[in-house]
């Protein structure tokens, strides 16, 4: 997929499709030379094209008169402190959101959770949207992690592209649901140590 204004609606429509983002809840980025190109401010997931896509100098300032998405602050300090990050997908997903409601990190009741680089996805602390705090406790929480989830807020992960970062999304919500409908039933059993460390081993060395 190229790292196209085409790549970045087109992954913030999918994220609609998918079910993880409605109506202008969400955002979706990727990182260019000189700066990136983020969904624009208020632009609906059913409704954004190429044309709704700004593009952020590496100084924080619109270069095509769009006003950037509210979290524009979050994604750059994302892209600053953590090089391997090329795309960034935030969601308001309604189970990652739960989670995060109840300030609770996703530990590792799934093996999977091993896939987005440690023992669990982190909940940052809550703070005001769209402020230079929350991209410094998003940071924070990512530290070693692809994905975190933000309390009383949502989701933000970063991929090695866009659809990466989408699968991400998409991988991250299926994992947050399956824990809240095992703690729905009863008190999931949480991986031990030694577990841990062999599905790490597993993940790294497999495909
Ligand atoms: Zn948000």
């Amino acid at each position: 997929m190229p790292e196209s204004a085409r790549a970045v609606a087109e992954t913030y429509r999918a994220l609609g499709v998918a079910g993880l983002s409605f109506a202008a809840s969400g955002n979706v980025s990727c990182r260019l030379a000189d700066g990136m190109l983020i969904t624009r401010s208020g632009v609906a997931v059913d409704e954004v094209t190429e044309t709704d896509i700004c593009h952020v100098d590496a100084s924080g300032a619109s270069r095509n008169n769009l006003k950037p998405s509210s979290e524009a602050f979050m994604h750059g300090d994302i892209y600053a402190a953590y090089p391997e990050a090329r795309a960034i997908v935030h969601a308001h997903s309604d189970a990652c959101t739960a989670l995060a409601c109840l300030g609770r990190s996703l530990p590792a009741f799934h093996y999977m959770v091993l896939g987005f680089g440690g023992e669990d996805v982190r909940c940052a602390p809550y703070t005001t949207f769209g402020t230079p705090e929350l991209g410094r406790l998003a940071v924070e929480a990512l530290r070693d992690r692809t994905a975190c989830l933000l309390a009383n807020h949502g989701m933000i992960c970063h991929g090695t592209d866009l659809r990466d970062a989408l699968v991400r999304a998409q991988k991250l919500e299926a994992l947050a649901r399956q824990y809240l409908l095992a703690c729905s039933a009863g008190e999931p059993r949480i991986l031990k140590t030694e577990e841990i460390e062999a599905a790490r081993r597993r993940y790294e060395t497999y495909g």
